[in-house]
């Protein structure tokens, strides 16, 4: 009988089955360096004929699949588990969709757009802009983060705000089940009840229930102004208070983003940039207004009615001071990656209980891990603080623990964006009920009945 090699490279062409062990190595770790273990190989369908021949050789050998994109996630769902995970039977066969770059032209009477599986969100965001559109989500990973892997994770950003997260921006999605069978809903339709939303299933399925190879798009009219501006506030409470001000006093706020001084710090000093003020501030409120017109107006007026003087403020209207200012939000990812690897928990609260869960980490951090650094950021509006400790072992999860144990004390999730995957497996029971996880493993169970899709991730394998 042909190894499976063979029947793969059958299927897509032995150029695209990689086996040597420096071609796989790159697929098989995550972005944060902390998640990742073997696999038999990678291998790179072009269509959806190809992805359900490759999933149905791997039925057939009994070999696991692991779904990836950009292999941007921050939660270890788009790698194999580690060596020393359980794993019983083999290493699991990688998938990546990074062959299936279609992209057909924008829809300017419907204002939307299909994408194959590996389009990255700056590809897409790249189409709608040059069709005076725009797309909904963006974050910073927008380079390789593919819609495949934004539709399967449910992706947020910093849009959220305004737009709503990746579900929203959905009209439907095509997938390859992981019993085989097809589901293609990339009609375009706005209204469709009839029956299950199969499509809206796929989202944050995080690669479990189907491969999804294409997804149809929602497009947004484009904003052509755009205005920036960093506030230094004294705490989490006066900023969550200055957005709720904002809010009522501006049109077209769509993005708010909170950081601290400590991430401030290292990120001018990691990428030699000044200071944005030229005051120190606690905390940083970065907020952004766009839209048709006199956008940079109303949000300078809105600062002058609450009080905001030019020492604790700097506003960017020109793209590039713009881009400016925002670089000193996006780089925290990548700073806090230059001091190792880091714990990243991503929790979320009511936006009124924001202050007191920021407070309460700093204090549980300080107990549990006390020689650790702790740096925070987050998008205010969305009660969503991304937690990064850095100091504590990998496979050491007392902190992990200790934090998304608080985050749900409070009222909030373990998970605001980036999924549960296989790092936080062991707490979805403290969010979801006995019976919710016995649902979502009869789900799994109808739609992938011999577990090969992602085994041990989003739910035990
Ligand atoms: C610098 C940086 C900033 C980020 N900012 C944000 C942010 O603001 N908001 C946010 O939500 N996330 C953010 N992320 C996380 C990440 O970008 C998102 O989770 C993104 O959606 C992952 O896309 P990907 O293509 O890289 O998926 P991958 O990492 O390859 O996979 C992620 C999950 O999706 C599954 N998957 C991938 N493709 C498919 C497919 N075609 N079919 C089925 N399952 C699939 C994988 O199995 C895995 O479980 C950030 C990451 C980085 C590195």
């Amino acid at each position: 009988m042909a190894s499976l090699v063979d029947q793969l490279s059958e299927v897509v062409g032995g150029a695209h089955v990689l086996t040597e062990a420096d071609m796989v190595a790159p697929y098989c770790r995550d972005w944060t360096g902390r998640w990742g273990g073997p696999a038999a190989g990678v291998v790179r369908p072009a269509s959806t004929a190809e992805v359900g021949a490759v999933l149905e050789t791997c039925r057939r050998n009994g070999t696991p699949i692991v779904v990836q994109g950009g292999n941007t996630g921050l939660v270890g769902g788009g790698v194999p588990a580690s060596a020393t995970a359980e794993r019983p039977g083999r290493p699991p066969l990688i998938l990546s969709t990074t062959r299936m770059r279609g992209l057909e032209p924008v829809d300017t009477t419907c204002w939307q757009v299909t994408a194959g599986a590996g389009v990255t969100l700056a590809a897409v965001q790249e189409a709608a802009g040059a069709s005076g559109l725009a797309f909904g989500v963006d974050l910073a990973a927008r380079g390789s983060a593919t819609i495949g892997g934004m539709v399967a994770t449910n992706a947020g950003g910093i849009h959220v705000l305004r737009y709503g997260a990746m579900r929203q921006q959905v009209v439907g999605v095509e997938a390859v089940l992981g019993d085989g069978r097809v589901v293609s809903r990339l009609d375009g339709l706005l209204k469709d009840n009839s029956g299950y939303d199969l499509s809206q299933l796929m989202v944050g399925s995080e690669g479990t229930l189907g491969i999804i190879t294409a997804a149809r798009l929602r497009l947004l009219p484009a904003s052509p102004e755009r205005a920036v501006a960093l506030l230094g506030v004294a705490s989490t409470a006066e900023a969550v208070r200055a957005l709720a001000e904002l809010r009522e006093m501006t049109e077209g706020l769509d993005a708010a983003e909170i950081f601290y001084q400590d991430g401030l710090d290292l990120v001018c000093r990691h990428f030699h940039l000044p200071p944005p003020l030229n005051t120190a501030f606690p905390v940083y409120l970065l907020v952004e207004c766009a839209g048709r017109v006199r956008v940079a107006d109303a949000l300078v007026d809105a600062l002058g009615v609450m009080g905001v003087d030019e020492h604790s403020t700097a506003i960017g209207v020109e793209p590039s001071s713009a881009a400016r200012l925002w670089a000193y939000r996006e780089l925290h990812t990548d700073a806090v990656a230059s001091l190792g690897v880091p714990h990243k928990l991503d929790v979320s609260v009511r936006v009124d209980m924001l202050a007191e869960l920021e407070q309460a980490v700093r204090r549980s951090v300080r107990r549990v891990a006390p020689e650790a650094t702790l740096v925070m950021w987050g998008h205010v509006g969305d009660g969503n603080l991304h937690v990064n400790v850095i100091g504590p072992p990998a496979g050491d999860d007392t902190v992990d623990v200790a934090v998304l144990e608080l985050a749900v004390s409070l009222g909030g999730s373990i998970s605001a964006e980036h999924g549960i995957g296989r790092a936080k497996l062991a707490q979805l029971a403290l969010v979801r009920s006995d019976d919710e996880r016995s649902a979502m493993r009869s789900i799994k169970r109808a739609l992938d009945p011999a577990g090969v899709l992602n085994p041990g991730v989003l739910l035990p394998a």
